[in-house]
């Protein structure tokens, strides 16, 4: 993971009143996605458990809550120059798809190395896409060339208070819409999502109990979690590929809130992972990518054990087909 420049912005960190001001902003444009009983979990648990699907978002993941609330919160001028950003799967996908609803300019830099159909899905979605250089050091250089030229603004996939807010209203909807929740699991991997989500429970109800899940290889955040700072750990291929990368060194806000507000975080093996895909599109009708299937996963793998009313976030659905028929046909990838 590129490091921000050194004058990189300084931000403080959201808090409750920022996630709610983040749900007013993105009510009407995003889904506020279905929390469905999911009758075989709450068997194997012996607890309420409930799916937040947030497959049913127009791109597929949850990221375009705080792609959509970073958007809105600029100004027009802001707007007018355009947004930019280095990311080439769920975050690149929504900002594109945000950006082309609110009809401003939206660039995604990518490296050569980017598969074709990751490139395609993006302008599929109407944000240009500039190709630089062979690593996503390169794409990420473009980026703070593109701002420190052209005015664009950067909106990166997590470390930043306007799209931390934007997850975390997850959160309020789950306070809402599950009476005596009690834990809530959810995929892990640059902690905006899990940051906001505590951030957000936690402040209206500080008993509940939040689980971060990831992978056991190349997981960032628990990593440096134990670590006590931001690390950088090698990437390796992952079936949880949306839970891959880094958090930056220079982390400011996401490594802070995970390390003060999660309660645990539990790592997943392949087979666990293409057990909770397999489960999620065979017993819950679902059709689930590896990250977004991690929080199923742990309940299987008898990881995580519920005490009361428990909420998984299923963070999203964008997984290749034939990996996906693979995993659902019980051929481990
Ligand atoms: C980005 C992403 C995550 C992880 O979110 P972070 O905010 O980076 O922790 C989980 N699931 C899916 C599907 C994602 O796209």
């Amino acid at each position: 993971m590129p490091q921000p420049a050194t004058d990189a912005p300084r931000y403080a960190a959201p808090g409750l009143a920022d996630v709610e001001a983040a749900a007013a902003r993105i009510a009407g444009h995003v889904v506020r996605t279905p929390l469905l009983a999911s009758p075989a979990l709450t068997e194997l648990c012996g607890q309420p458990v409930h799916l937040k699907l947030e497959t049913r978002q127009p791109v597929g993941a949850f990221k375009l809550r705080g792609a959509v609330n970073a958007l809105l919160a600029l100004d027009e001028d802001a707007r007018k120059r355009g947004l930019v950003t280095a990311s080439t799967g769920n975050h690149g996908r929504a900002l594109a798809y945000a950006a082309r609803e609110a009809g401003v300019p939206a660039t995604v830099c990518m490296s050569a190395l980017v598969p074709a159909n990751k490139v395609e899905a993006v302008r599929a979605l109407g944000a240009e896409v500039r190709i630089v250089g062979r690593s996503q050091d390169d794409a990420q250089a473009e980026v703070e060339r593109l701002v420190a030229e052209r005015g664009l603004t950067a909106i990166p996939p997590f470390d930043h208070p306007d799209v931390v807010a934007g997850q975390g209203t997850i959160g309020l909807e789950l306070v809402d819409d599950l009476p005596g929740l009690a834990l809530i699991l959810v995929p892990l991997s640059g902690g905006g999502l899990a940051g906001g989500v505590a951030l957000a429970v936690k402040a209206r109800r500080s008993d509940v109990r939040v689980v971060g899940v990831s992978m056991e290889h190349g997981a960032a955040m628990a990593a440096s979690l134990k670590a006590g700072r931001p690390v950088d750990v090698v990437e390796e291929e992952t079936l949880a590929d949306s839970l891959g990368g880094g958090i930056g060194l220079a982390n400011r806000i996401t490594f802070p809130l995970c390390r003060d507000l999660l309660d645990e975080v539990v790592l997943l093996s392949e087979d666990e992972i293409a057990a909770g895909i397999a489960h999620a599109a065979n017993v819950e009708g679902e059709v689930v990518e590896g990250a977004g299937a991690v929080g199923i996963a742990a309940l299987l793998a008898g990881k995580v054990r519920p005490s009361g009313p428990t909420a998984v976030i299923v963070s999203g659905r964008n997984i290749d087909d034939a990996v996906h028929r693979r995993i659902v046909n019980g051929e481990v990838a």
